[in-house]
């Protein structure tokens, strides 16, 4: 059994202070315990190498720590996404076998992103994109970010659509008040981030993102940050309502979104997630460094009531990995697309 995790993280010691100038409040993620340090982040060879070994991971799609690119000036944005899209292409390149990437957009210029997406795949053979969270408080469905989806159900790669801290006025309203651990792991990490992301994704679906690309497909994490458990609840509630929709509004979730675990390797949402998604709609992901687990591999092979299912399940083969396609990148629970 191969396997492939997808929401694995790396940053560049020269991005970080660049983004830093104009993001001094990022470094309070610290708070929330998820502290690996730099040298974990930054270190695209042996030691991550070590470490992949040590869990059972045979291939880690990369993609930069939430940057901040969102938030900074465009101009800023566009020729540092340029800049960590070209070193992640030099540590793929280096290890062909052991890693493959998704792009960092700048989403602040939409256009650009679009043209940066368009040269990650076809020029750098990255396999989509990362998004995190909200650029300047807009959705991605907002008109303005129509270029980065459209490049993406053109050149039929995927978006990962990463959680990122909620808007100031979000965090104010309903996670502050607490001591300022408290106050960034609910906003972040122990809720916000989740509840955040999975509105981003609904937002999308209801603005009708899912009609105009029917070929987009998104990755959502942390078993789908949510929806799952909802699902049949928005088919109750918001169907009815959304007469604007060609399809029921789980439909797009199942027809256009895939889930990982993102390191969170208990039974109860995976199961969950198994039988409301099926197989061929679960990826693989353990969110290094930030979770450095040993259980990326034993999840699968040693727990009793995983067997079953995996055994249903192709897990795939070696060959298929070396020749990763995007829309085929599907974890170690897979189906007949397996990797
Ligand atoms: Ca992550």
């Amino acid at each position: 059994m191969k396997i492939i995790t997808l929401e694995e993280h790396f940053q560049l010691a020269e991005i970080k202070k660049a983004v830093a100038k104009f993001l001094p409040g990022l470094n309070a993620f610290h708070l929330t315990g998820y502290d690996p340090s730099d040298a974990q982040l930054e270190d695209l060879g042996a030691d991550r190498l070590h470490h992949m070994n040590a869990m059972g991971v045979d291939v880690q799609v990369l993609s930069y720590t939430s940057a901040g690119l969102p938030a900074i000036p465009a101009a800023e944005a566009v020729p540092l996404a340029r800049e960590i899209n070209d070193q992640l292409a030099a540590a793929i390149q280096a290890h062909p076998d052991r890693f493959a990437g998704f792009a960092t957009l700048p989403t602040p210029d939409p256009e650009a992103a679009a043209t940066e997406l368009e040269r990650a795949v076809h020029t750098l053979g990255l396999r989509g994109a990362m998004i995190n969270g909200r650029t300047n408080g807009r959705f991605l469905d907002d008109p303005l970010f129509r270029p980065i989806l459209e490049a993406a159900a053109a050149l039929d790669v995927p978006i990962y659509l990463h959680p990122a801290f909620p808007p100031k006025a979000v965090q104010d309203a309903y996670y502050a008040g607490f001591d300022p651990a408290v106050s960034m792991s609910f906003a972040t990490a122990g809720w916000g981030w989740h509840m955040e992301t999975g509105i981003h994704a609904l937002h999308m679906i209801l603005a009708g993102v899912f009609d105009r690309y029917p070929r987009l497909q998104l990755i959502l994490g942390h078993w789908g940050e949510m929806i799952p458990f909802y699902l049949a609840r928005f088919d109750e509630a918001l169907t009815p309502a959304a007469k604007h929709l060609q399809r029921p509004v789980a439909d797009y979730f199942l027809q256009q979104m895939y889930t990982t675990p993102s390191g969170m390797f208990t039974l109860p949402p995976f199961l969950l997630t198994m039988q409301i998604m099926g197989a061929d709609r679960i990826m693989y992901a353990v969110d290094y460094p930030y979770i450095a687990t040993d259980q990326a591999r034993t999840f699968l092979e040693n727990d009793q009531s995983v067997l079953p299912i995996k055994k249903k399940s192709r897990m795939g083969t070696p060959k298929r990995c070396s020749n990763l396609r995007p829309c085929e990148l599907r974890g170690a629970i897979s189906g007949k697309h397996g990797l």
